[in-house]
């Protein structure tokens, strides 16, 4: 269906990408902070906030972090990347997913996606690994990222790197509560991390969480979080650590935002089906894929165009979207294309072909897809796609 006018007028408020949404109950752990002090990167707030991260994942260990990228950061660590070693990493991804390896000083090859998760080909990710070992040159880790929501084909991925030996960090940042054959995203590598941005499916504002299977590694999260302070009664220390503990009063968000995480995703996944449902009869667009055995926590809803039919790249969309005070964004630009990895080692999924993300990134595009998206909020921006894709790349969409 088409906006009107008047619908126009009416929406005097802006729809953004992906916004906060607080229970309400998270002012009552930060009083707690307050009120026994601990105003400190350790705490109540984050010993509770890391349990209830474990009971819900899984996982047999959880650090609480300053950010999922220092979670990242630490899983290579705990690795032993440094100077001169390989880590592969998905190449559809926000930069924070490789940003760590080049902290240590290591090298990066990236994979492309496959079409029917966006997420890392196995195939490509085989022919990357054949080669490295030839060369002698396996990597030190692979990092997996699940994006928007939506797994990978974690099973054939694990399958491949235990058969060349290559340990796992799975970037769940945006995967939270996401499954495949009903276990939790972040929980199939040897390390998984999420985020707790302020965009995330919850949030702490900013922090994040660092999982392992092994809970000696956690441990050792822990130290390396906290200055790698030995134990003494002065200070001691005999390796360089870093200052990524969450501190109490923001893991006090946390703990709150973790009592509604279930709803947190129910409300995204909502969004999705009643954007799949508006528009299934619109050819140009294609909702993304999701993989069978498999339940997205669909953190963001995305889509790609057919950009023959439509004759607008996703940036026009986007443009017009924005006359009509909707915000979109375009999909991750792929980091192998990225000018701060000029000349990087790239794996194409299908070898001489366009690579698959590089097309998604050519014509995919994220919707608004809060948790507290009202219902006419997302019958506004489903008629406003609509109505976009019917007028031409000139033509003035606030004029209708
Ligand atoms: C948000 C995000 C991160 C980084 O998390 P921060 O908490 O912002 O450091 C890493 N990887 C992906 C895929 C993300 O979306």
């Amino acid at each position: 269906m088409n906006l009107t006018k008047e619908e126009v007028k009416a929406m005097n408020k802006a729809i953004l990408l992906s916004t906060p949404h607080m229970s309400g109950k998270e002012q009552d752990y930060i009083q707690e902070a307050f009120d026994t002090n601990w105003i400190a990167p350790l705490g109540p707030n984050v010993t509770e906030f890391e349990q209830k991260i474990k009971q819900y994942t899984g996982a047999s260990a959880v650090c609480a972090t300053s950010s999922g990228t220092a979670a990242i950061h630490l899983a290579l660590r705990l690795l032993e990347v440094g100077p001169d070693d390989m880590v592969f990493c998905s190449s559809f991804t926000f930069i924070a997913s490789a940003n760590p390896i080049k902290y240590l000083g290591a090298d990066v090859t990236f994979i492309d996606s496959e079409p029917e998760t966006w997420n890392m080909s196995p195939q490509a990710l085989e022919r990357a690994l054949a080669d490295a070992k030839k060369e002698h040159r396996l990597p030190k880790a692979v990092i997996i990222v699940h994006l928007y929501g939506q797994s990978a084909k974690i099973d054939e991925l694990v399958t491949i790197c235990e058969s060349y030996g290559v340990p796992i960090i799975e970037d769940a940042a945006e995967s939270m509560g996401s499954t495949y054959k009903g276990q939790q995203s972040g929980t199939f590598g040897d390390f998984g991390i999420y985020s707790f941005n302020g965009n995330k499916i919850i949030t702490t504002s900013g922090g994040g969480a660092l999982v392992a299977k092994d809970p000696k590694m956690i441990e050792k999260a822990v130290f390396l979080a906290t200055q790698a302070k030995e134990k003494a009664l002065h200070y001691e220390h005999e390796q360089i650590g870093y200052n990524y503990r969450m501190s109490n009063v923001l893991a006090g968000i946390g703990r709150a935002q973790m009592e509604v995480l279930d709803d947190r995703i129910a409300a995204r996944q909502n969004n999705f089906r009643f954007y799949a449902d508006q528009w299934k009869h619109i050819q140009e667009v294609e909702m993304m894929p999701e993989l069978q055995n498999s339940v997205s926590n669909h953190w963001l809803s995305a889509i790609t165009l057919d950009i023959d039919k439509t004759d607008m790249t996703p940036y026009d969309v986007m443009a017009k979207m924005q006359e009509l005070g909707i915000e979109t964004r375009v999909l991750w630009k792929p980091l192998h294309s990225q000018p701060v990895f000029a000349a990087t080692p790239f794996y194409e999924h299908v070898q001489g072909e366009e690579a698959v993300c590089e097309q998604l990134f050519r014509k995919g595009l994220c919707l608004p897809s809060g948790s507290n998206l009202t219902q006419e909020e997302l019958e506004y921006v489903s008629k406003a796609l609509e109505t976009v894709l019917k007028t031409n790349k000139g033509g003035v969409v606030s004029a209708i």
